[in-house]
């Protein structure tokens, strides 16, 4: 480990446009700040010219390191490699894109050497889409009344870390990965810098809202068990509704003698509960199914070709 490099992880998926401009970008950057640094650029299996990009600007640049997946595995697995071969005393985790901007990167420095183990940058949201934003919202207020950790709206990936850190996100073994729920999980002395939300304006964004959903559900059932207990307690509820109608029922029918018709508070009860049924089996599926996966031990990412050497934690699945 060195102590005065930064390791900066870039993951990319057809960026191939972008690779150069933000090697670029950091190179200034760095021109004026007393750190070394290295780049970490993961393609994360990407169709485009991205690899190519990647080797021709690392044979010239001593700086540049990168890995290559043999498929498209996604960010976060992407970011686990990154860290695996980051060599630096600190690590900078940013996107390809350009909407982290490198300018930042003094600022986040300072705050590690305040001593700081995480520096988070914390976007606005400014330019971003109405539908985007408010669901955002909706989905952090949801994320922080279900789960046990404390998520943050704005503060994505974008962020320092210390070796420290670095080595307590390595130490987590978890397949199924939620990277904002691990930093918040790891603690340690956190700092905030803001900036103002940017467009990207080289390729398109990867996610489509369905993916955002999808990754939503991952960060509220990667953190907890909650889910599980209210429906048990739907469950409770429900059983103790219809104790209550039976018994009424009864009182009635023993009063009045038998109504015939009825139809309708068969069905509705029918309907009702094999919807709580399904959508309990449904949460516990969704349990079960994370414990399948972890079982089976996969290794995160596969790599193709690579011109750097995993540093620490050599033996971690
Ligand atoms: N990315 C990746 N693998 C994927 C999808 C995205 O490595 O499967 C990278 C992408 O190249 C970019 C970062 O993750 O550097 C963020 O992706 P994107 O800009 O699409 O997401 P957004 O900024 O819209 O959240
Ligand atoms: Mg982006």
């Amino acid at each position: 480990m060195e102590e005065l490099t930064v390791s900066i992880i870039i993951p990319a998926f057809n960026e191939g446009n972008n690779i150069n401009r933000i090697h670029k970008e950091l190179k200034k950057e760095f021109s004026s700040l007393r750190y070394d640094f290295e780049i970490i650029f993961v393609d994360d299996g990407s169709e485009d010219d991205t690899l190519a990009r990647v080797r021709t600007l690392a044979l010239e640049f001593p700086e540049v390191k990168y890995l290559s997946f043999s498929r498209n595995f996604g960010k976060e697995p992407a970011l686990i490699a990154g860290l695996q071969h980051a060599k630096g005393g600190s690590v900078i985790i940013m996107d390809a894109d350009l909407q982290h901007p490198p300018s930042l990167i003094p600022e986040l420095l300072e705050g590690f050497e305040e001593g700081f183990q995480q520096v988070v940058a914390r976007r606005n949201r400014v330019k971003e889409s109405k539908v985007r934003s408010s669901l955002s919202s909706l989905y952090y207020k949801l994320v922080n009344k279900l789960a046990q950790v404390d998520l943050v709206d704005g503060e994505g990936d974008f962020r320092l870390l210390g070796r420290q850190a670095v080595d307590a996100i390595l130490a987590l073994s978890e397949g199924n990965r939620f990277s904002k729920g691990l930093f918040s999980w790891i603690g340690f002395d956190k700092k905030v810098v803001k900036f103002d939300n940017v467009q990207r304006d080289e390729g398109n964004s990867t996610w489509s809202l369905v993916d955002l959903f999808e990754y939503g559900i991952e960060g509220v059932l990667s953190f907890n068990q909650r889910p599980l207990r209210l429906v048990f307690y739907a469950g409770f509820f429900i059983m103790g509704l219809s104790l209550v109608y039976i018994l009424i029922m009864f009182g009635l029918i023993l009063s009045r003698g038998v109504e015939v018709p009825g139809y309708f508070t068969t069905i509705s009860s029918i309907l009702f509960l094999g919807g709580v049924q399904l959508i309990s089996l449904g949460v516990i599926g969704e349990y079960v199914g994370r414990i399948y996966m972890e079982t089976k031990r996969r290794p995160h990412y596969l790599v193709k070709e690579s011109n750097t050497e995993r540093e620490t934690y050599e033996e971690m699945e």
